[in-house]
C-alpha cells in the first residue's frame, strides 16, 4: 500500500498526512506477534486504514481539514481509533476532508483538493473525499469516514466503493470532532459488504464516554451476511425516484431492485411525504449545533493564534476571522442566527418540528417494510470547481434524512455510466444493520 500511495497520491491527493515510519514500525510489532501467537489475532490485524481527519489520533495532526486546527496534535485516541489499535489495525495516513466536515466534494479542504480516481477532473464527492478516493484507488484497503448529512455515503457512491452510516449510538464519537453532534456518526469506506461488516465489527460497542453511546449487544455482523433475504420487504419511497434524479442513476439503481426481486424480495412503492423538507430542516439544524460546536476555536484553548492583538475579544474575533474557511464561516453566522432569541421559532423550532414529522413518515413506513431502497445521489460525479452553495447542498438530497432519523444507511455500487460509478442506497430501522448489510451482500 505504501507503494501504491508513493506512485499515485500525487494524483489523486488523499492525505493530509501521512504516517509512514511508524506504519512501517506497527508492522513490524504485528509480524513480531503474529510469530509468537497466531490465535487470537484481529481479522484487521497488520491491515493498514485512513483516518478521516476530523477523529482525533493521539501523536498524530489532527486538522479537520482547517487552517485553524493545521498544527493540532490530539493528546489522546478516538475510541474507534483505540479500537482499532486493539485490533492491531496500522494507522497509514490521515485523510483529506472538507473543513470541519461542510460540504460535498471535498473542496472546501483548507490543503488540497481530493481527485475522483475515475476521473481526475471530478470531485471525489465529501466530506469524507479522502477517504473514499484512498479506498477506490486501493491506497489503502479501508477508511473511515463521518457523516452528519451524507458524508460517507456520498463519497462512497462517487467514488464506487462501499459506505456505511451506523445507527446514530451504535459506533462512539468520543473524539470525532464534533460538527452538529445530534446528527454525526463515524462509519467504515470499504471496497466490498464483507469488508464493511468486518469493520463495524471492530469500531462498534458501547463508550462511557459518549453520553448517546447504545449497547446494542455483541453482534458479529460478518455472521450477519449471510442471513436469508427471500420475502424481505422492500419499498421504493416515490420522492427519491422523481425528477431531481437523473433517469440515468434511477434505471440502474431500478434493475438493482429487479436483481433483489430475483433473489425473493417483496418490492412496492410508498411515499415519504415529508422527504421534499429534509434538506431544509438539515441546513438550519446542521449550523445551528455547528454554530454551537465550533465556539470552542477561539484561539486560547485549541489550534493556530492570530500574533497581533490588544484584547482577549481581539484576540478571538481575529482568529476566528482569519483562520476559518468561507464554508464554515457562513454556517457559524447562519446557525447563530437561527438559534438568536428573535429567530429562534421562525426557524431552528420550526425545523426541530420537521425532523418529528420525518421521523414519523420513516416509522410508518418501517411498520410494514424491513428496508427502503433509493438512489444515494441524484447526479453523478461533477467537474471540479462545477457546484457552489445551493447547488452544492443538493448533493445530499438523498442522504440526509438518514441522519435526521438516526437510521442506518448504506450505499454500494449498481453500475457505471460513462466510465463513473453509481450508487444504490438501502436504508434500515434503527438497530437494522443486519438487514441492510444483509440485503447489500446478496446484491453483491
Ligand atoms: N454535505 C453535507 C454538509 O455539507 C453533509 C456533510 C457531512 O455529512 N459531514 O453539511
Amino acid at each position: 500500500f505504501l507503494s501504491r500511495i508513493e506512485k499515485l497520491e500525487d494524483k489523486v491527493g488523499s492525505f493530509i498526512t501521512l504516517t509512514k515510519e511508524k506504519a512501517i514500525e506497527d508492522a513490524r510489532k504485528i509480524d513480531k506477534k503474529i510469530k509468537e501467537d497466531i490465535s487470537n489475532l484481529s481479522d484487521l490485524a497488520g491491515i493498514p486504514v485512513g483516518i478521516k481527519d476530523n477523529i482525533v489520533t493521539e501523536g498524530i495532526k489532527t486538522t479537520c481539514g482547517s487552517r485553524i486546527l493545521k498544527n493540532f496534535i490530539p493528546p489522546y485516541d478516538a475510541t474507534v481509533v483505540k479500537r482499532l489499535k486493539l485490533s492491531d489495525a496500522i494507522i497509514i495516513g490521515k485523510t483529506n476532508m472538507d473543513e470541519f466536515a461542510m460540504g460535498s466534494s471535498t473542496e472546501n479542504s483548507a490543503f488540497k483538493i481530493t481527485k475522483n480516481p475515475w476521473d481526475l477532473n471530478k470531485v471525489p464527492g465529501g466530506s469524507s473525499g479522502g477517504s473514499a478516493a484512498a479506498v477506490s484507488a486501493s491506497l489503502v484497503p479501508y477508511a473511515l469516514g463521518s457523516s452528519t448529512g451524507g458524508s460517507i455515503r456520498q463519497p462512497a457512491a462517487f467514488c464506487g466503493i462501499v459506505g456505511l452510516k451506523p445507527t446514530y449510538g451504535l459506533v462512539s464519537r468520543y473524539g470525532l470532532v464534533a460538527f452538529a453532534s445530534s446528527f454525526d456518526q463515524i462509519g467504515p469506506l470499504t471496497k466490498d459488504v464483507e469488508d464493511c461488516a468486518i469493520v463495524l465489527n471492530s469500531i462498534i460497542g458501547f463508550d462511557k464516554k459518549d453520553s448517546t453511546s447504545v449497547d446494542n449487544g455483541n453482534i458479529d455482523y460478518t455472521k450477519a451476511l449471510m442471513k436469508d433475504i427471500r420475502g424481505i420487504k422492500v419499498a421504493l419511497p416515490k420522492e427519491y425516484f422523481d425528477d431531481k434524479v437523473d433517469n440515468r442513476i434511477k434505471e440502474k439503481v431500478l434493475d438493482a431492485v429487479k436483481v433483489l426481486e430475483k433473489l425473493g424480495a417483496k418490492i412496492d412503492y410508498v411515499s415519504l411525504p415529508f422527504s421534499e423538507y429534509a434538506l431544509a430542516t438539515y441546513y438550519i439544524l446542521a449550523p445551528s449545533e455547528a454554530s454551537s460546536n465550533l465556539a470552542r476555536f477561539d484561539g486560547v484553548r485549541y489550534g493556530e493564534r492570530v500574533e497581533n492583538y490588544n484584547s482577549v475579544e481581539e484576540l478571538i474575533v481575529k482568529t476566528r476571522t482569519k483562520m476559518f474557511g468561507d464554508e464554515v464561516k457562513r454556517r457559524i453566522m447562519i446557525g447563530t442566527y437561527f438559534l438568536s432569541s428573535s429567530h429562534y421559532s421562525k426557524y431552528y423550532k420550526k425545523a426541530q418540528q420537521m425532523r418529528t414529522l420525518i421521523i414519523r413518515d420513516f416509522e410508518r413506513v418501517f411498520r410494514d417494510f424491513d428496508i427502503i431502497i433509493s438512489p444515494t445521489t441524484p447526479t453523478l460525479p461533477y467537474e471540479i470547481g462545477e457546484k457552489k452553495l445551493v447547488s452544492m447542498y443538493f448533493s445530499d438530497v438523498l442522504t440526509v434524512s438518514a441522519n435526521i432519523v438516526g437510521i442506518p444507511a448504506i450505499t454500494l455500487p449498481c453500475g457505471y455510466i460513462d466510465g463513473l460509478p453509481v450508487g444504490m442506497q438501502i436504508l434500515g430501522k434503527i438497530f437494522g444493520e443486519i438487514d441492510i448489510l444483509s440485503v447489500a451482500y446478496a446484491y453483491e
